[in-house]
């Protein structure tokens, strides 16, 4: 059997009616912002939770708008977790800031207790990142960033419907990051990104900041970029809101087949704790090997097996040649370090029937016991 990783082909078979509205709003040539994004930004902030939803152009500019909205800029350190994708610290360093890497737990979220530490006279905000849809530990970081009375930006670019203490991602902090990137859980046909926030002055800054500082199409109140969610992706975001909620419960449930199944392999196979707080999404389906040397031959044995397993990912940021001047060493982030290599991600999305995924977690048993 086959089992492949990327499943937009069969999220997006059958196209018509996107197609149908992209003909019709063809004819409005209504291209940038306009009643579509109006919409969308209306079911997201709906579907989150929030006050207000803001259309940008990729999961990146809304974390790197949302950061410039609460004024960091040149010198200033921004606080994230030591295992995130490159975009987070991408985010920071777009705007002249540093990134200042935190180690995470056994559940790849940012270590809470290790922030502190972590906090200079530069540091301006904290920046949690709810990696593979499972949620940071939301209620101690607000504790500590109001504490130092610091503000949170969440980066829940892989945790829509993910939740905390029954309170969802993106809405703990000032405000909070989503990706519609193709490969997120909730996805459009190419780049764009949403900030979703509860504050009336940050959804007014934001909406400046993406389109150029434009107040009226003559006044101009700040400095801003060109960051506008595109009409065209609005039309096929309209279009799979309506499964998000679908989407997630298909995802959770094929993540406790492979939960149950991987679960015999208990002296081979670790699963991050399933903490009660936390409300997880799967945006990936990540697991560990106990011993380290099994993980590469149990990564070859998974794709010999026709299984399209990945490592989400195999070198952490801060040992990376592009963040060198950044001055991190080996040894700086033990968790982080470790994990990179004891991971392995198998696909969970909702288009995988119950029979692949468990000849996925069978495929695993199999490596583990014909030996
Ligand atoms: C995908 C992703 C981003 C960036 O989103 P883009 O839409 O690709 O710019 C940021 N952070 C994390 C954790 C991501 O997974």
């Amino acid at each position: 059997m086959k089992v492949r990783y990327s499943y937009l082909p069969q999220q997006f078979e059958n196209p018509e009616e996107i197609l149908e509205e992209i003909r019709r709003h063809l004819k409005t040539c209504n291209f940038t912002l306009g009643p579509e994004v109006d919409q969308f930004e209306k079911s997201f902030a709906q579907l989150i939770g929030t006050k207000f939803a803001i259309g940008v152009g990729s999961g990146t500019d809304a974390l790197k708008l949302a950061l410039k909205a609460i004024g960091i800029g040149h010198g200033d350190e921004v606080i994230t977790a030591a295992n995130t994708f490159i975009a987070t610290a991408g985010a920071i360093n777009e705007l002249g800031a540093r990134p200042v890497f935190v180690d995470v737990t056994p559940y790849y979220t940012i270590d809470a207790t290790k922030i502190e530490k972590a906090i200079t006279k530069k540091t301006k905000a904290i920046l949690p990142v709810h990696l593979t849809g499972e949620a940071a530990d939301m209620t101690p970081i607000m504790q500590l960033a109001s504490k130092h009375d610091l503000p949170v930006v969440e980066d829940a670019c892989q945790a829509i419907g993910a939740a905390y203490d029954g309170q969802n991602a993106g809405t703990h902090g000032a405000a909070g990051g989503f990706s519609l990137h193709p490969l997120k859980n909730l996805n459009v046909w190419g780049d764009a990104g949403v900030i979703v926030t509860n504050s009336e002055s940050m959804n007014e800054k934001l909406r400046l900041l993406r389109n150029h500082g434009l107040a009226t199409r003559d006044e101009i109140h700040l400095f801003g970029y060109n960051s506008r969610l595109d009409s065209i992706q609005a039309i096929v975001g309209n279009w799979i809101i309506r499964q998000t909620k679908d989407i997630t419960a298909r995802r959770i449930h094929n993540a406790s087949i492979y939960d149950e199944m991987l679960g015999t392999l208990r002296t081979k196979v670790k699963i991050a704790p399933r903490r009660k707080e936390a409300r997880r999404v799967f945006h990936l389906y990540m697991f560990e090997v106990v011993e380290e040397k099994d993980r590469e031959p149990l990564y070859r044995y998974l794709h010999e097996n026709g299984v399209d397993a990945k490592i989400h990912y195999p070198i952490p940021l801060f040992l990376q040649k592009g963040l060198s001047h950044l001055g991190y060493k080996p040894g700086d982030f033990p968790e982080t370090e470790r994990q990179a290599k004891h991971i392995i991600t198998l696909p969970v999305d909702q288009h995988l029937t119950e029979t692949e995924i468990r000849y996925c977690a069978k495929t695993v048993q199999n490596f583990f016991e014909r030996r």
